[in-house]
């Protein structure tokens, strides 16, 4: 070795050229990286109180939300309130369009609007919706339907006929087969093909094709109440089967992903409820990014639809010393706030997301970025 000290510190300059001209490589590929599948995940009600509370209940482990490269801010306010609720929340985020608090997928005027998951079902992409709520509760029914009012769910219902969504897996099989119509929208669903389950493990062998998988009547149960890992396995089989079908039309997915009872334990004050719904949902983030880490050209958007509760985060003992932990978690109202929500963005695109945004252009630069058209 000490024969050719030369020719080993030209070897060493060569390796080192080589691998910098890969890392630039690598580097370049990333930022041209086409965006071909986006997993869009809301955590009803989550605000920034609500994982710092999180955070400090595990003593500061990081959260999977952590991993995100860029993270941004989203203003939240409705047509007609400050304060927004969850239906014209979920319309802005799906569809680019505030409207006034109780619509769904609709402006003010009543005009129907169609949603980025619309869209790209439009363009030929199977799309998925994983909620714990009922699929017709009002930030799924964003994705989907078009009605005035949030309450009309057994209407919201029927644009699961009328649309055609890979993967519907949520609470809610009443207003599919015990409805004021008569009609069985679970019997139709399965003239189409789609695969009518009662829970996931039914479909574990099903790897690709359509899915409807409602366990319970309304709401799944909470996961203090036996959810158990419900949320985190439905996200990975959705990712499973829209990956497939993705495959087979040669195009991308879209899924949907609502951490839906974290608003429900906000809005009655259950601070270990509700911490254990965001652990829940920060396990689904995990799959979701890792899905991405895998699959080049996967964008994972997280966000919340508004903060509910106003919880803040208070010194236990209000002397404010350094030395003492104890903390109180403070509710402030039993309904929603008008703050601003985080967004953590992660993969492919995660770029675009960072910075204050407003509600409405999380999908218009999702559509940007999958080469959607976007119209006003
Ligand atoms: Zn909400």
């Amino acid at each position: 070795m000490k024969k050719h000290p030369k020719t080993l510190r030209t070897l060493l300059r060569i390796t080192l050229l080589v691998v910098l001209c890969l890392l630039v490589l690598v580097k370049f590929d990333k930022r041209e990286e086409k965006v071909t599948n986006i997993i869009y995940m809301v955590g009803d009600g989550m605000g920034v109180a609500h994982i710092s509370a999180a955070q400090i209940a595990k003593d500061y482990k990081p959260l999977n939300m952590e991993r995100a490269d860029y993270v941004g801010l989203c203003k939240t306010n409705s047509a007609n309130s400050r304060v927004t609720d969850s239906a014209a929340a979920g319309t802005a985020l799906a569809t680019g369009h505030k409207t006034n608090n109780g619509m769904i997928g609709m402006t003010p005027d009543s005009v129907a609007h169609p949603s980025i998951r619309e869209r790209a079902e439009l363009a030929g992409m199977p799309t998925g919706i994983v909620v714990t709520y009922p699929v017709t509760n009002a930030t799924p029914a964003t994705f989907v339907g078009h009605v005035p009012n949030r309450h009309w769910e057994d209407d919201i219902a029927t644009y699961y006929i009328s649309n055609e969504v890979d993967v519907i897996i949520g609470g809610g099989s009443k207003r599919f087969d015990q409805r004021g119509d008569g009609r069985n929208l679970l019997d139709t669903l399965s003239a189409r093909g789609y695969v009518v389950a009662k829970e996931l493990a039914e479909i574990e062998a099903v790897e690709s094709g359509k899915v409807v998988v409602l366990p319970t009547e309304d709401s799944t149960p909470s996961y203090l109440h036996g959810r158990g890992d419900f949320l985190p396995n439905a996200t990975a089989k959705a990712l499973e089967i829209l990956t497939n079908n993705a495959q087979k039309s040669d195009s991308g997915f879209f899924l949907m992903v609502e951490g839906s009872q974290i608003d429900g334990k906000a809005h009655g004050h259950d601070l270990e409820g509700m911490l254990a719904e965001i652990y829940d949902f920060d396990a689904a983030v995990n799959v979701a990014f890792d899905y991405a880490d895998e699959h080049p050209g996967t964008l994972v958007v997280v966000t919340a639809d508004h903060e509910t509760g106003g919880l803040t985060i208070v010194n236990g003992n209000r002397k404010f010393d350094i030395h003492d932990l104890e903390v109180d978690f403070a509710w402030t109202t039993g309904g929603h706030t008008g703050g601003m929500v985080p967004i953590f963005a992660y993969g492919t695109g995660a770029e675009n997301f960072s910075g204050v945004l407003d509600n409405t252009d999380l999908p218009k630069i999702m559509c940007r970025l999958l080469g959607l058209d976007y119209e006003e």
